[in-house]
């Protein structure tokens, strides 16, 4: 499969393992991710937010219930919201989460902006665990005509090291434990330039015992973002 349906594949086999019940997918663009994520009844809150209101209206009513999910109802009601907002913006609705999911998003902030969005993903919203992806540099050279970054819009592309250095150092800030993997497979002689995609799950170090998490305590009634969306069923 094309390797965008490879990254909800992943996050959606995350979510089998790990059953979460409150997953918020950042950068949610026209919600296909969502889409697909409403199949799973361990869901209870599943939240989307991007920048850009069109794209998020172009299919959003595709959320609404269908038949099955009253004939197959869960053992719980199923609560979807969509916001418009940026990333870089603290809203005390995306706190508390079981699963944040970043795909394919960071590379189109300014880098000041990338330090933002670590400080509200891990310090704020503080989810039990992140999936984040992005292109890795290191492929471009086995992407066949490609000049420049994969995306006229993308302000930069991390190697797989400055990826990982990034991510290393959100674990020591925020306290979490990262796996690296990706999808998008190489020749096996080619291995050590890694996936097309890569791939960080965060998950809150939990080894120290639950410590109490960084809290901070700014005016909560600051809701920055902008429902465009909400339904219950
Ligand atoms: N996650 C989707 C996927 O994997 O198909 C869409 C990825 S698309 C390349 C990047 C998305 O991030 C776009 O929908 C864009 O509008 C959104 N975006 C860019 N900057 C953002 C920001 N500061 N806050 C929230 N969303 C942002």
């Amino acid at each position: 499969p094309p390797l965008y349906i490879q990254r909800y594949e992943f996050v959606i086999d995350f979510v089998k393992e790990n059953k979460p019940k409150k997953v918020v997918d950042l950068g949610c663009n026209d919600c296909t991710l969502l889409r697909k994520l409403k199949f799973h009844k361990e869901i209870e809150l599943l939240a989307g937010l991007d920048i850009d209101c069109a794209v998020i209206r172009a299919k959003m009513y595709e959320l609404a219930p269908i038949p099955t999910d009253y004939l197959q109802p869960g053992d719980h009601p199923l609560t979807i919201e969509l916001y418009q907002g940026s990333v870089t913006e603290r809203d005390p609705r995306t706190k508390g989460f079981d699963l944040v999911t970043s795909i394919e998003l960071i590379e189109h902030l300014q880098l000041e902006d990338v330090d933002r969005f670590t400080e509200v993903v891990f310090g704020y919203m503080a989810p039990v665990a992140a999936i984040i992806s992005t292109p890795n540099a290191d492929f471009n050279p086995l992407l066949p005509g490609l000049t420049g970054f994969r995306h006229y819009d993308h302000k930069f592309e991390w190697t797989k090291v400055e990826f990982q250095t990034w991510a290393l150092k959100v674990c020591k800030e925020f306290g979490y434990v990262v796996a690296f993997t990706g999808v998008g497979q190489i020749p096996a002689q080619e291995e050590s330039i890694g996936f097309c995609s890569q791939i960080g799950v965060f998950q809150i170090d939990r080894s120290g015992g639950d410590a109490p998490r960084l809290q901070n305590n700014v005016a909560e009634e600051h809701l920055p973002y902008r429902v465009l969306y909400n339904v219950v069923y």
